[in-house]
């Protein structure tokens, strides 16, 4: 179907008249190739396509202007940390205010008991704890687990991504646990920390979880890092049912997963987590991260720790909590990250589907679109993948490389690494049209 010439050429011109348009951002990272390493202030920003990425001047909602004047629709939205769109008002506001009486104290103040209560509302776990960033929250997790279960290792799906942790470095190889490419400098070998199976399959899962050393899963409800992947039906149910048999925690991070509504995947499908993370969006973009436990693990947790000793427990951190990031969580969770977000923002990323999926079905092409809330994405194979296994096989970087860049050249950002979207609640009905418009002029240049 993809004529492979054809998508070499169109990328090649991508290439040159991404060069062309954006001389501001060019010179900008020129400038920054004598002070930063490979011109990025982190090593991610320099997989954006084109060469070199654009540097931003300001965002509002789910629009960014860049150094060179140009609008975009942003469908990446920082990859979730600004999902319910740049700025929000309401954030913001509070945001300024708190910052003029405060920014870090080590100390709590009402903000924190809010926040924790309403997340105990949402999603169904009493007791919480606060963190800067939902890595922080998941390795503050994974030390709890093995705190109170005494089990040395932990269990991830295949292909999972649940910030950088080391122990969740690690895919399926033909052999076992294998590091993950490109893993830097692991302190030590995952495979060794860690047990791999793939999403959805029951029987592995059972057989890993029998040798009861594994302390907890530590599973996004529905994978979003290697393609959008939904649990067959009965998974939840099959993976809840083992981890209680086998005396094993559940670890349910919900930082992409929030997509799916205000209380995440799991108050949508009222899954019971042991234990829930979740960051980015929740504080409008300020970092912050949070885990809430259940009554019986934060008993637990409570019986184990030692508070003369708790500074130096490796949970925690002196910024953890702060002010800045407690009053923007209230803020997010009581004025922007509601149930009317998603009531806006959802039926667009209905749209974003159906006209991409209107498309592939037009072209005939082998594709796929696949959705959670307002989280959309397109892959290049013909049927949905199961595992991250599978859709791993499936990735296509020159394909991915064009596609982004020739949305990007005509105002729309990816989110990157895949072809995925996300929706902000006041993208429009012309907003949505326009990606449409987008994929299938690009779709279109590099078919046979
Ligand atoms: N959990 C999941 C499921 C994620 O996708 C990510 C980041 N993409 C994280 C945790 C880590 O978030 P952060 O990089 O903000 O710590």
């Amino acid at each position: 179907m993809i004529d492979r010439a054809r998508l070499e050429t169109s990328l090649a011109a991508e290439e040159r008249r991404f060069v062309d348009t954006h001389p501001r951002s060019h010179a900008l990272f020129e400038r920054a190739s004598r002070s930063m390493l490979a011109g990025v202030p982190m090593p991610w920003m320099a997989r954006w396509p084109g060469g070199f990425p654009v540097f931003v001047e300001e965002g509002r909602g789910a629009h960014f202007v860049d150094a060179d004047g140009h609008v975009y629709l942003d469908l990446c939205l920082g990859d979730t940390g600004a999902m319910t769109g740049h700025a929000p008002p309401a954030a913001v506001a509070a945001i300024a205010e708190q910052a003029q009486r405060g920014i870090t104290f080590m100390l709590p103040d009402e903000d924190a008991i809010w926040v924790a209560e309403e997340l105990a509302r949402r999603f169904g776990l009493p007791f919480w704890q606060f963190a800067l960033t939902a890595t922080d929250a998941n390795r503050f997790a994974l030390r709890l687990a093995r705190l109170i279960t005494g089990r040395p290792r932990i269990l991830v799906f295949n292909w999972c991504y649940h910030g950088t942790v080391d122990e969740a470095f690690v895919t399926l190889g033909p052999d076992g646990p294998a590091p993950r490419p490109g893993n830097l400098g692991p302190a030590i070998d995952p495979a060794v920390t860690t047990r791999v199976v793939e999403f959805n399959d029951v029987p592995a899962l059972e057989s890993a979880l029998a040798a009861k050393d594994v302390a907890c899963v530590l599973a996004e409800p529905a994978l979003t890092n290697i393609g959008i992947i939904l649990p067959n039906p009965g998974f939840h149910d099959a993976l809840r049912a083992l981890t209680r048999r086998t005396g094993t925690l559940l670890i349910l991070d919900e930082t992409h997963t929030i997509c799916a509504g205000p209380g995440g995947y799991t108050a949508a499908h009222q899954l019971t987590p042991d234990i829930l993370t979740v960051g980015k969006p929740i504080g409008s973009g300020v970092p912050c991260g949070a885990y809430g436990l259940s009554e019986e693990v934060a008993r637990r947790v409570q019986a184990r720790i030692r508070v003369d000793e708790s500074d130096t427990g490796g949970v925690g951190g002196t910024l953890a909590a702060n002010a800045l990031s407690l009053a923007a969580m209230r803020a997010t969770l009581e004025h922007v990250l509601t149930g009317d977000a998603f009531a806006r923002a959802v039926p667009r990323a209905e749209q974003w589907e159906r006209g991409v999926a209107g498309v592939i079905a037009e072209l005939g092409l082998p594709w796929i679109v696949k959705r959670l809330g307002c989280r959309a994405e397109y892959w290049f194979r013909p049927a949905p993948p199961r595992n991250g296994g599978e859709a791993a096989a499936a990735a296509d970087p020159q394909l991915d490389r064009y596609m982004h860049l020739a949305a990007l050249n005509r105002g729309i950002l990816l989110t990157p690494f895949h072809n995925m979207a996300l929706i902000a609640p006041d993208v429009t009905a012309a907003d949505i049209d326009r990606h449409t418009e987008v994929f299938r002029e690009s779709v279109q240049a590099i078919v046979g």
